[in-house]
């Protein structure tokens, strides 16, 4: 077991419908620390960029509007094995698929507007939070 961090962005439908605080308060509760977080408004292109490791998907096009529709909550999740920790604490892609108490069971409308983004590997957790956050910001 190692401290981890992981990048995770409350998406547009979250933000929209007020609930950056119930989305955090479910973080804190299993024992993530919120070590950084802003609330920006991404340009389609910028959105783009982030997902690019989904371009080739029917969704993107839809995925990259979606996340450029209004403002997002991006932040940097830390504790015992973030990354796992925080998959579970979202729940499954699909919130029909997602168990019991999980923010994307409790909050996300569809497969897409599923409210929370995580990383899913350090690796991918290190690119994702240098693409938001200067180390000047990361203070733990
Ligand atoms: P996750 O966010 O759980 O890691 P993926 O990396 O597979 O899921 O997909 C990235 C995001 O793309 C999802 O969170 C969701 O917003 C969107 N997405 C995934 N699958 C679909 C789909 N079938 N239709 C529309 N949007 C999708
Ligand atoms: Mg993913």
């Amino acid at each position: 077991m190692a401290i981890e961090r992981t990048l995770s962005i409350i998406k547009p439908d979250a933000t929209r419908r007020n609930l950056t605080g119930r989305i955090n308060a479910k973080f804190e509760d299993a024992g993530l620390r919120i070590i950084a977080q802003k609330r920006i408004h991404l340009t389609k292109a910028q959105a783009g960029q982030f997902y690019a490791v989904h371009a080739e998907r029917p969704f993107y096009d839809e995925l990259c509007t979606f996340m450029a529709s209004e403002p997002v909550v991006v932040q940097v999740l830390e504790g015992e094995s973030a990354i796992a920790k925080n998959r579970e604490v979202m729940g499954a892609t699909n919130p029909a698929d997602a168990a019991e108490g999980t923010i994307r069971k409790d909050f996300a409308l569809s497969v897409g507007e599923n409210s929370v983004h995580g990383s899913d590997a350090p690796e991918t957790a290190s690119v994702e939070i240098a693409f938001f956050f200067s180390g000047l910001e990361l203070v733990g």
